[in-house]
């Protein structure tokens, strides 16, 4: 990480620089009224909510306010798993290491069914690596959800905008001023739930509302949408526990299925001894709620016991426990704007997470896709806000996101589906053979590491024209990062890691073959235009008096070794002086590892002839590949959907 660009500042990096508040240095305190009118009012403090808020917290000039109607942060319970491409989020928030450090990380997934002998017994079937070599550079981890809120609220209280949540609050109704004359034109009103203030109603004015308050979103209801599909009609029962055991795999994740007990998924947990059960219900009938089933702990612990059979469970300690049910469904769209008023009306109001799609915990991606949602949408915020794109951009948010959540949701129901179906035997010919189950698993082993998203071509997304020249850097994927070493100081890293959730753009150069020192180069060429040219992009959206990567943040990749290049030799542009103190920037340029022999231009199937250019988006999607010469291309591109700035 970089820090002291403007000038020395003691202690922790992290914290930064607290953003002048002119309006009222105090009103973030907890327990404070709430302004008369913010740019954004996030609704619930779950993962999607956070995740918004803390990549919000990060722009000085954006009035953000999260609130919550519980009393505090969570403490206990609900999701815990965290997908590679999670945690390469996390990255982007400076705390993927701290996770991968606190959570335990799920290499192995083990098969258990009915031994033929004796079927009263299960066996283990098979067992798979968890992820697939080379998928991400981060582990699947699993963490208690309430950990994940943490590192999002610390993150928020070192944020510039010092972000707090404002608990206790829950939102009553909202309305849309439709005329479209006013500046902050959603009205919501908020009901005060702690004992002081009980019962008190606030109301404010908000730019734009999202909804990030589950499943029974009330924000949903305002903007007239519903959950539609599969009700919940099947019901879980979950629990962390304490136990002694004698069955081998309570540290693998560990699919079993009975003969005649039921299935368990145990997922083993951060610290060495804690795992969670999930124990598939009975089905419930139209119209049954599983509240009124009167399970208990007690019920969840025997059946455990029953299934585990020969094994023996001993619970010492059961430090959550619950019982939900859970349905497949969706809503028609993740704003406020009906299909037919798109070319008129612009979004206001958003929805994330749970509030739009709920699934089964099978697949563990409640959480995952919940924050992917919001780090779709808080950068596109952030951008109309600033002024940096045109409102039209936010008409993305819910055409990509909501295609995502389908595809969820289609995976999820097979997934459920097969888990729920009785063993194939004899009697149950039709049922599922454990091996298919094995089989299905791998298949979705992309989806579930949450690495198979692809935004199709749109606005946000070119063609794939020039595809070619960079083979592993699918248009519409994540960008899968790899190893490389920093030309300025020789350190080993990877690239991916130089994106921040800071709503910048990065442009990554891979140069050819050519010597990138020559001013005839393409990258050369390339930086010459990107530097001075009036179609650039880089000149017409940096706002005067900004650093020149403030909006996009241009790199260099080379092919040939660190010792084998000059950096005093390197184009100006790549070497930029920034600052109050215009000090120079030294982290610009990378080349390949050639030492461990993870080269990133075969790694990624990058055309070493030509080389190219990767377009990244803020939130670390590839936008476009093009050559390094299409310069032209490139100031089309940004000009879709960016405005100047003055
Ligand atoms: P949530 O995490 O539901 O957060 C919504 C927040 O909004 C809550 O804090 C809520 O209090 C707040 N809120 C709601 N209405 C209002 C309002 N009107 N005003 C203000 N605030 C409001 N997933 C798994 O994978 N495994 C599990 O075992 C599992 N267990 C779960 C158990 C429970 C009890 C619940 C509720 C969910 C569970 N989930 C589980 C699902 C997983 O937690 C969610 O998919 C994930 O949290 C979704 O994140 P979210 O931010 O969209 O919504």
């Amino acid at each position: 990480m970089q820090f002291h660009l403007n000038g020395f500042r003691t202690g922790d990096p992290r914290v930064r620089e607290a953003a002048a508040r002119p309006d009222s240095p105090d009103s973030n305190a907890r327990g404070d009224a709430m302004p008369d009118k913010v740019d954004v009012l996030v609704v619930g403090c779950g993962p999607a909510g956070l995740a918004l808020a803390a990549q919000l917290s990060a722009f000085p000039d954006i009035e953000t306010r999260i609130v919550e109607q519980k009393q505090g942060a969570l403490t206990h319970g609900q999701a815990d798993g965290i997908a590679c491409r999670t945690m390469e989020m996390f990255q982007a928030f400076g705390f993927a290491e701290r996770i991968a450090e606190e959570a335990c990380w799920i290499s192995e997934t083990t098969f258990w069914k009915p031994d033929a002998d004796n079927p009263s017994n299960i066996v283990r079937n098979d067992r798979i690596q968890d992820v697939e070599d080379g998928l991400s550079e981060f582990p699947h981890v699993i963490l208690n959800q309430a950990r994940v809120h943490d590192h999002f609220l610390e993150f928020m209280h070192k944020s510039p905008r010092r972000l707090e949540p404002d608990y206790s609050r829950r939102l009553l109704d909202l309305k849309i001023d439709e005329d479209g004359a006013a500046d902050h034109p959603v009205t919501v009103r908020l009901e005060r739930t702690d004992a002081a203030h009980e019962g008190e109603i606030e109301t404010l004015n908000a730019r734009y509302v999202v909804g990030c308050d589950g499943a029974r979103s009330a924000v949903r209801a305002a903007i007239g949408r519903s959950l539609e599909g599969e009700a919940a009609h099947q019901a879980w029962g979950v629990m962390d526990i304490l136990a002694r055991t004698d069955f081998p795999d309570v540290r693998m994740k560990t699919v079993i299925r009975s003969a005649s007990q039921g299935s368990i998924i145990i997922i083993p947990r951060e610290g060495g001894y804690l795992f969670r059960v999930y124990v598939e219900l009975d089905k419930l009938a139209e119209d049954e709620r599983v509240a009124n089933k009167n399970i208990t702990v007690d019920y969840l612990i025997a059946a455990t016991q029953r299934i585990l059979h020969p094994y023996e469970l001993d619970v010492k300690e059961v430090a959550w426990w619950s019982v939900y049910e859970i349905g497949h469904r969706i809503t028609d769209k993740f704003d406020d704007v009906r299909e037919r008023e798109m070319a008129n009306r612009l979004p206001r109001v958003f929805i994330a997470g749970d509030a739009c799609h709920t699934h089964s915990p099978k697949m563990g991606q409640g959480m995952n896709v919940s924050m992917q949602d919001t780090f779709n949408l808080g950068w596109k915020l952030a951008h109309v806000l600033q002024g940096r794109a045109a409102p039209q951009l936010l008409h993305t948010y819910s055409a990509e996101r909501k295609a995502i959540a389908q595809d969820l949701l289609d995976f999820d129901s097979n997934w459920a589906r097969m888990l729920s179906a009785p063993t194939k035997s004899a009697e149950n010919p039709d049922g599922v053979d454990p091996g298919d189950i094995k089989e299905h698993f791998v298949q979705i082993g992309r989806y579930t590491a949450g690495v198979a998203t692809v935004y199709p071509p749109a606005l946000l997304t070119g063609d794939s024209t020039h595809q070619d020249l960079a083979k592993g850097f699918a248009i519409g994927t994540r960008f899968h990062s790899a190893p490389v070493i920093r030309l300025g100081d020789a350190r080993p890293m990877h690239l991916g890691h130089t994106v921040e959730a800071d709503g910048r753009w990065r442009l990554f150069a891979f140069a050819g073959r050519d010597d990138p020192a020559s001013t005839k180069s393409p990258l050369s060429l390339l930086c010459a235009f990107l530097e001075s040219s009036p179609d650039s992009p880089v000149v017409r959206y940096t706002p005067k008096g900004a650093d020149i990567d403030a909006v996009i943040d241009v790199r260099a990749i080379f092919q040939q070794g660190f010792r084998d290049l000059e950096f005093a030799a390197m184009p100006p542009f790549l070497k930029p002086l920034k600052g109050r103190y215009g000090l120079r920037d030294h982290e610009k340029m990378f080349c390949a590892d050639l030492k461990s022999g993870n080269d990133i231009f075969d790694m990624r199937g990058i055309d070493r002839e030509k080389g190219c250019l990767i377009v990244l988006r803020p939130d670390q999607y590839i936008a476009h590949v093009l050559p390094l010469d299409a310069h032209e291309a490139l100031a089309d591109f940004f000009a879709r959907f960016m405005l100047e700035r003055a």
